[in-house]
């Protein structure tokens, strides 16, 4: 059997014993290589629900905090999907498996760099932009789900003006040490927006983010 199936088998079983009910998310999650993000001294662990360091201090997030959030943001296919924070790439690659066409932001220029190559040794189809992605990516908008995985202090304001009617923003909101996860709906006259879960994640830089210039 090839390296980690078993492995692999067990984390989604975990998921499910947690709460994930979406069997598009089930399958997409039994089928991506979690231990092609993370770098050799974590590869033993890269099924384990834990977020594993990846470079430049940040990680990739737990299996339980993609599989939650994806839930949450109920991607379908052929949506334009924009995802702030690309990290590992392993929730971009999600979310292209699930049929999106993905755009992503990273504002460090090794996992961009590295996000990409990976991209396009597994072949995926990902648009990827090395920038600060507090402010979107106009260029593309109006997306139909938009998911923040790194935490912003408020919400940025261009995150939901690039929104398209009927979209979707699903961001950690807090303080550093906490957050809460919102989901934001844009409907005709204005945001519906609901709290979702407590979660803690690394924290959004940016114009619109923490120490924002
Ligand atoms: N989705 C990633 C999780 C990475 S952690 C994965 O699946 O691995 C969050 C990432 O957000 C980090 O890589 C961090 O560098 C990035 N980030 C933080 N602020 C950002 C900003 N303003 N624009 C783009 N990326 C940002």
């Amino acid at each position: 059997m090839p390296r980690f199936d078993e492995e692999r088998k067990e984390m989604v079983a975990l998921l499910r014993q947690r709460g994930i009910t979406d069997e598009r998310i089930i399958a997409a999650m039994s089928r991506v290589e979690r231990h092609l993000f993370v770098k050799e001294p974590f590869i033993n662990r890269a099924y384990d629900d834990t977020a594993l360091p990846i470079a430049k201090q940040q990680t990739i997030s737990q299996p339980y905090t993609v599989a939650f959030m994806t839930q949450e943001l109920d991607p379908q296919p052929g949506q334009k999907v924009l995802e702030i924070g690309t990290g590992s790439g392993y929730q971009a690659v999600i979310l292209a498996e699930l049929g999106a066409r993905v755009f992503t932001i990273e504002r460090h220029m090794d996992l961009f760099l590295q996000a990409r190559k990976l991209f396009e040794r597994l072949g995926y189809r990902i648009a990827t932009l090395c920038g600060d992605g507090s402010v979107g990516w106009s260029e593309f908008a109006p997306y139909d789900r938009i998911v923040v995985t790194a935490a912003a202090p408020e919400v940025p304001e261009p995150l939901l003006n690039q929104l398209a009617e009927g979209g979707k923003l699903v961001i950690p909101v807090g303080g550093l040490d906490m957050q809460k996860l919102f989901s934001i709906t844009k409907t005709a006259d204005g945001f519906d927006r609901k709290e979702v879960y407590g979660f803690k994640f690394v924290p959004l830089i940016g114009k619109k983010g923490w120490n924002g210039k």
